[in-house]
């Protein structure tokens, strides 16, 4: 979808560059119109180039605003990359060919000995476990706190933040299920989801978080670092414990 967007976003700038001045200002802004509400645009700018655009607004002809708004879009969907629900992660683990257990999901040097790290693929139980957090969060985006309850062991503990709580009885009937409930328009996914295999039946995961969600007035759009403990208890994998840390929010909070 961002890829469709940078593309149009490119072909309208190029083409903006293209025919200079003999355009006629109100063809030329439906045009900009029918491609890009100038309202996702602005959301999609980081706050530097939103004063850029701004400023450049109050001095500049129609044409040169939406040529700037244009850039500015290609700009910051190059700045932000892939979405973070976009394509799930391929099947391969980058690691040190002199300590395999230095794993990630993409190109570095080793933490140990700082050779750059190769890929390799997944084994079957690092697959299984990566499947896991997929079907976690298709649960999750679910409210099927039915499923949720196959994927935690009973005595599971949860911190999220300094909060903690001990046990599924306690964690789904005074957090996550009254939160799931209040939860509108609800995104959450994991991403760089790193499987570390510790024996036949435990493992632990790595991997960063978003949601995003409306409850009530307030509007959540939160992200961060989560960490999984699993065991296999009769051939499934269920989460002993969960750890979750939110990002720092720059200085301002929320910018919509
Ligand atoms: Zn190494």
């Amino acid at each position: 979808m961002k890829r469709i967007v940078l593309v149009l976003a490119l072909c309208l700038s190029v083409q903006l560059s293209a025919m200079d001045a003999p355009l006629d200002p109100v063809r030329l802004s439906s045009l900009a119109h029918r491609r890009l509400s100038r309202n996702a645009l602005h959301s999609a700018m980081a706050p530097a180039d939103r004063m850029v655009a701004t400023e450049t607004r109050q001095r500049s002809s129609p044409t040169n605003i939406v040529r700037t708004l244009a850039l500015a879009l290609v700009v910051a969907l190059l700045a932000t990359g892939t979405s973070h629900a976009s394509a799930w992660q391929a099947a391969e683990l980058f690691t040190c060919s002199m300590h395999p257990h230095v794993l990630d999901m993409k190109a570095g040097t080793c933490s140990v000995c700082t050779m750059a790290l190769k890929p390799r693929a997944m084994t079957p139980t690092e697959k299984e476990l990566v499947d896991f957090v997929k079907a976690y969060d298709a649960a999750f985006v679910a409210k099927d706190l039915a499923k949720l309850a196959t994927m935690y062991a009973p005595e599971t503990v949860v911190y999220e933040g300094s909060g903690i709580n001990r046990g599924w009885k306690n964690y789904s009937e005074t957090h996550l299920g009254p939160e799931l409930k209040a939860f509108e328009n609800l995104e959450f996914a994991h991403t760089n989801v790193v499987p570390h295999v510790l024996g036949d039946d435990s493992a632990y995961v790595t991997a960063d978080y978003m949601i995003k969600a409306k409850t009530g007035e307030r509007l959540m759009d939160s992200g961060g670092l989560a960490t999984f403990v699993l065991s296999k208890d009769s051939g499934f994998w269920k989460i002993r414990h969960t750890s979750t840390a939110a990002r720092r929010r720059p200085a301002g909070g929320l910018a919509d």
